[in-house]
């Protein structure tokens, strides 16, 4: 049985991950988070007090793996063998890893991670430019995408269970921030693949979108 390559792409919020999770699950595929990537060389940018633009030796030398990396069990990021899997999903990391996302030689490393991680198939890659230039040859690429007072309300909920308040209009704000920096930069812009189908998530169940990707790949 052939084994896919799936790209997700889409902005902020748009429920990526849920649906990449889900998707992998059922078709005994290996879920794969991109944007976890950039997430852990912006903990270390934060942490080092490093600027966006000199981040790249912090990219190249990153030790970025997943935990288990196999099928179907909640995944824990681990970076140089710490569990970071909490620590990443800051509203300031969230920002940083935007801005350490648009230096092209941090993209030219963790690229390389993701093409290796995903080059026998069988995957559900979820980011930002997967189905553009991480696997442009993937099998099915999908952009997910909702407006942005839906992505908002998301985040926030996300947030909240979480236990952390914050406010839904900085939500908004940091969010319309992000989206904008990660569609205007030159290196790697949000897009769909011209290939792409789209999926705008408003209003539609997660179960219904999974379903419906499934069958495409099942098909
Ligand atoms: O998907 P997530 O929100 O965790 O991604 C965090 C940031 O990492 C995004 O705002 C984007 O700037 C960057 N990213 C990217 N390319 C990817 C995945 C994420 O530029 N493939």
């Amino acid at each position: 049985m052939q084994r896919w390559i799936v790209a997700i792409d889409g902005p902020a919020g748009a429920g990526k991950s849920t649906v990449a999770r889900l998707l992998a699950d059922r078709l005994g595929y290996v879920y794969l988070d991109s944007g976890a990537m950039y997430r852990c060389v912006a903990l270390l940018a934060l942490r080092s007090g490093t600027e966006p633009e000199e981040s790249t030796a912090l990219a190249e030398a990153a030790q970025i793996t997943f935990d288990p990396a196999g099928i179907g069990e909640p995944q824990r990021v681990l970076l140089g063998g710490e569990d970071v899997s909490q620590a990443i999903r800051t509203p300031e990391v969230s920002q940083m890893a935007s801005k350490v996302a648009a230096v092209p030689r941090v993209r030219k490393a963790l690229v390389k991670l993701q093409q290796a991680l995903g080059a026998q198939g069988g995957v559900v890659m979820e980011g930002r430019d997967i189905g553009t230039v991480v696997f442009p040859q993937a099998e099915l690429k999908i952009f997910l995408t909702a407006s942005p007072e839906e992505r908002a309300r998301r985040r926030h909920a996300e947030l909240e269970a979480r236990g952390e308040v914050f406010d839904y209009a900085r939500v908004l704000a940091e969010l319309k921030e992000r989206d904008e920096r990660d569609e205007t930069r030159e290196a790697s812009p949000l897009r769909a693949a011209p290939d792409a189908l789209t999926f705008l998530t408003d209003g539609r169940t997660i179960e219904q979108i999974v379903v419906e990707l499934a069958g495409k790949v099942e098909a």
